[in-house]
C-alpha cells in the first residue's frame, strides 16, 4: 500500500515498537510502586517526558501525559472555564478539529458565548476579525497550530501576543505541527498545547498536554496522584515510552534536510497531479504549510469516490479528517475557506510522512490520473 494518510495516523516506527516491547511484559511495574519494578517504570516515564519536552522546546515539568490530543483539548477547555468561573466567552476559529469544536458546542448549550473566527480563502485565520474579539471577558482562546486537513500553519505568535496583552489564556492544538515544524514553546506566548503520539510514528491512545509553568490548572480526571495530580490514572508506561522515542526520532529528523526533502516531494506530487489531471487546485498553497500535507481539489468529481477507487489500487488517501469522513458532509474547513459544497466534496487530502519515497509519489502519479479521468467521464455534469 502507498500510504498517504499520515495526518490520520502514522505507522509506529520500528525503533519505537522495539523500545516499547519490554514494558508490556518483563518490565510491567506500576510507576507509582516503591519497589524496583515500579521505579524502573517511573524512570522510563520521566525519560519520555524529557524527550517530548526537547521536541517541543518546553521543560519536562510542563508535560502532562494523557490518552491523546482529544483528552488534551477537552482538558484545556474545561480547565480554563473552571479556573475562571466569571468569564463566559471563549474564542476559537471555524476550522478547528472536532475535539475542540464539540466541547465548545457543549459549553454553548450551557450558556457560554463561543466566538468562531473566520478564515481567509488562503486557509489562514482572518486575524483582523479574530484579534478584536480577544478581551478581558474571554476565558480562553483556542487555535489550531497547523490544520489537519490543509496543513496551513497559523500565526500563533501574533495571536498569543494579543492574548498576553489582554491576560487571556491561550490554548493551541499542536498535534499536526509537532514533528513537522521546529517548535519552541518556551519562547512563545502559549499557555497550553496538545500533542498526540500516533501522528508522529508513536502508538495510538497516548498524548500530552503542555502546561506552562505556573499556569492555573484544573485537572479533568481526578483520582490517584499521577502526573503530579494533573492527570489521574495509572500511567500507560509502554505507550509513554513509545511517545518519548517517537519524539526523539522526530527531533533528529527535523535537524536534517528531511523537511526540505519532504516539501520537495509534496511539490512534485502537486505539480504532477496538475500536469496529468488538469483542473486541479491545491488548497492553502499560498499560505505557510507543514511540509507533508496537500489538499487537492479535482474539478468535476467526487473526492470520496476517488478515495475509494484509489484504495482499490493500493493508494490510501482521505477526503479530510478521518474523524469527520464517516459523516459524508463536505469539510467544514474547506467551506470556511469559501469553497462551494460541491468544490469541497471534490477534494482529497494527501498526507505524506518522512518515510514516503520518491518511487511512491511517482507510482501515485501513474495510478491516479486514469482514475480521475474515469470519474470525470461518469460525473453528472457530463464532463468529457
Ligand atoms: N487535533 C488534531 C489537529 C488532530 O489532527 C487530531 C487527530 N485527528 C486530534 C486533535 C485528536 O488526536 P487524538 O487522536 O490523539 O485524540
Amino acid at each position: 500500500v502507498i500510504y498517504l494518510d499520515n495526518n490520520a495516523t502514522t505507522p509506529v516506527a520500528p525503533e519505537v515498537l522495539a523500545g516499547m516491547l519490554p514494558w508490556f511484559a518483563e518490565r510491567f511495574g506500576n510507576a507509582s510502586s516503591l519497589h524496583r519494578l515500579g521505579q524502573e517504570s517511573a524512570d522510563a516515564v520521566e525519560a519520555a517526558r524529557g524527550r517530548l519536552a526537547r521536541l517541543v522546546g518546553a521543560t519536562a515539568a510542563e508535560i502532562v501525559f494523557n490518552s491523546g490530543a482529544t483528552e488534551a483539548n477537552n482538558t484545556a477547555i474545561r480547565s480554563a472555564v473552571r479556573a475562571q468561573p466569571d468569564k463566559r466567552r471563549l474564542v476559537t476559529s471555524a476550522v478547528e478539529h472536532p475535539s475542540v469544536l464539540e466541547p465548545l458546542e457543549a459549553l454553548e448549550r450551557d450558556g457560554y458565548e463561543i466566538v468562531r473566527a473566520p478564515c481567509l480563502s488562503s486557509g489562514r485565520l482572518d486575524l483582523e476579525a479574530l484579534l478584536p474579539t480577544i478581551d478581558a471577558r474571554c476565558a480562553l482562546v483556542s487555535i489550531l497550530w497547523a490544520n489537519n486537513e490543509t496543513g496551513v500553519v497559523n500565526d500563533v505568535q501574533a495571536i498569543g501576543e494579543v492574548c498576553r496583552a489582554q491576560r487571556v489564556p491561550f490554548h493551541v492544538d499542536g498535534v499536526q505541527a509537532a514533528g513537522k515544524l521546529p517548535l519552541r514553546l518556551a519562547g512563545l506566548p502559549i499557555d497550553t498545547c496538545s500533542f498526540s503520539a500516533h501522528k508522529l510514528h508513536g502508538p495510538k491512545g497516548v498524548g500530552a498536554l503542555y502546561l506552562r509553568r505556573g499556569h492555573p490548572f484544573e485537572p479533568l480526571l481526578r483520582g490517584g496522584g499521577q502526573e503530579k495530580e494533573r492527570r489521574a490514572g495509572t500511567e500507560n508506561v509502554p505507550a509513554i515510552v513509545g511517545f518519548g522515542l517517537a519524539a526523539e526520532l522526530a527531533a533528529k529528523w527535523l535537524a536534517t534536510d528531511g523537511p526540505q526533502r519532504l516539501t520537495a516531494l509534496r511539490e512534485r506530487l502537486e505539480r504532477g497531479l496538475a500536469e496529468r489531471c488538469g483542473d486541479v487546485h491545491v488548497h492553502g498553497q499560498d499560505a505557510p504549510r507543514i511540509p507533508n500535507t496537500a489538499n487537492v481539489r479535482f474539478g468535476g468529481l467526487s473526492g470520496e469516490a476517488l478515495v475509494l477507487l484509489a484504495s482499490e489500487e493500493g493508494v490510501a488517501l482521505s477526503t479530510g479528517s478521518a474523524c469527520a469522513s464517516g459523516r459524508h458532509a463536505p469539510s467544514h474547513v474547506l467551506l470556511a475557506m469559501g469553497l462551494a459544497p460541491e468544490e469541497a466534496s471534490a477534494s482529497v487530502r494527501f498526507s505524506l510522512a518522512r518515510g514516503t519515497s520518491e518511487g511512491e509519489i511517482e507510482r501515485c502519479l501513474e495510478l491516479l490520473p486514469p482514475l480521475v479521468a474515469q470519474l470525470r467521464s461518469l460525473a453528472p455534469q457530463g464532463r468529457g
